[in-house]
């Protein structure tokens, strides 16, 4: 699973962005395989109260019910939105009224068109809707249908099934468009890809990621969070702050050490071979397989880049 979820995060496209834009040949692309959708099973998992998430194939759909309505947070991909509507029908009869993107990834935002269409109202931030206007990593520009219809700067408050939403802009740390979903009431955090259990940070340079602004989001988080909060990844299983401030030390020492080789001279190819954060593995990926070498590659590719336009 976490395999086939790292390939999910960032497109093979992405990456050959961050190598061309290093002047390399750009390394054949390994094919993601497609993932069977036809295979994948939806689990529901209650959160707090009248929230839960899906587990099926990419990010954590949120699901809030109530007298409302369902409010949906992400969308996984096109061909599993009959599924996930399956799934949020044995929470709630309801109807489907809002969906909030977390970020702009198709793995978080492929089943847009579809629930668009199914007349549900989509709220993200400024530079998702801009993203998927022009196309995301060299995909077609998304239909109309599956745009985000309300964006935000800063954020927005949402009053929906008793609940108050606070949807609020992060430092661009996965992309430039990161949000996290806060319920006041039941003390959870939606905090999309900035933070997973599954594996290495990734900083999507090509769409506005950066590190000091993944820093900056997970200390954001950190403010947010109380000893109690439970905190819902893009990926993984639900934590509490203290795994939030495990994962940011270790982001911290990964950007010291790579800072320190990128000053030392070192090209990318150096540094991938040095593996410097090699230790570090089991700080980040806390659940699912350990990242395998591909995944391990594309990480220091993508935190050398957005790195060196740093320093
Ligand atoms: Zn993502």
């Amino acid at each position: 699973m976490s395999n086939r979820t790292l390939f999910a995060l960032v497109s093979p496209l992405a990456l050959l962005a961050a190598h061309t834009a290093l002047g390399q040949a750009p390394a054949a692309p390994a094919a993601p395989a497609q993932p069977d959708f036809s295979a994948v099973q939806i689990k529901v998992h209650q959160v707090a109260g009248n929230f839960y998430y899906l587990e099926g194939q990419g990010g954590n759909v949120g699901v809030l019910v109530g007298d409302d309505g369902v409010l949906m947070i992400d969308d996984q991909f096109a061909p599993l939105t009959e599924k996930l509507v399956a799934a949020v029908k044995t929470i709630s009869k309801k109807q489907i009224k809002m969906l909030v993107n977390t970020h702009v990834h198709g793995d978080h935002t492929g089943g847009n068109e579809n629930i668009g269409k199914m007349g549900v109202e989509i709220i993200a931030h400024d530079n998702v809707r801009a993203r998927l206007v022009k196309g995301v990593n060299g995909a077609p520009p998304s239909p109309a249908v599956g745009l985000p219809v309300v964006t935000f700067g800063d954020g927005i408050g949402l009053h929906f099934d008793g609940e108050d939403l606070e949807v609020g802009k992060l430092p661009p740390a996965h992309t430039d468009g990161d949000s996290y979903i806060k319920l006041t009431k039941a003390d959870v955090i939606h905090v999309g890809d900035v933070f997973r259990t599954t594996g290495y940070p990734i900083v999507d340079g090509p769409n506005g990621g950066t590190v000091k602004g993944t820093l900056a989001a997970l200390q954001k988080i950190l403010d947010l969070a109380g000893p109690n909060t439970k905190i819902l990844p893009g990926h993984g299983v639900v934590v509490t702050r203290d795994q939030i401030a495990s994962f940011r030390d270790a982001v911290a020492e990964a950007q010291n050490r790579v800072s320190a080789l990128i000053k030392q001279g070192m090209t990318l190819p150096q540094v991938v071979a040095a593996n410097p954060t090699a230790d570090l593995v089991p700080k980040f990926a806390t659940t699912g397989d350990p990242p395998n070498a591909m995944a391990t590659e594309r990480f220091l590719t993508l935190f050398y880049n957005a790195l060196k336009t740093e320093l």
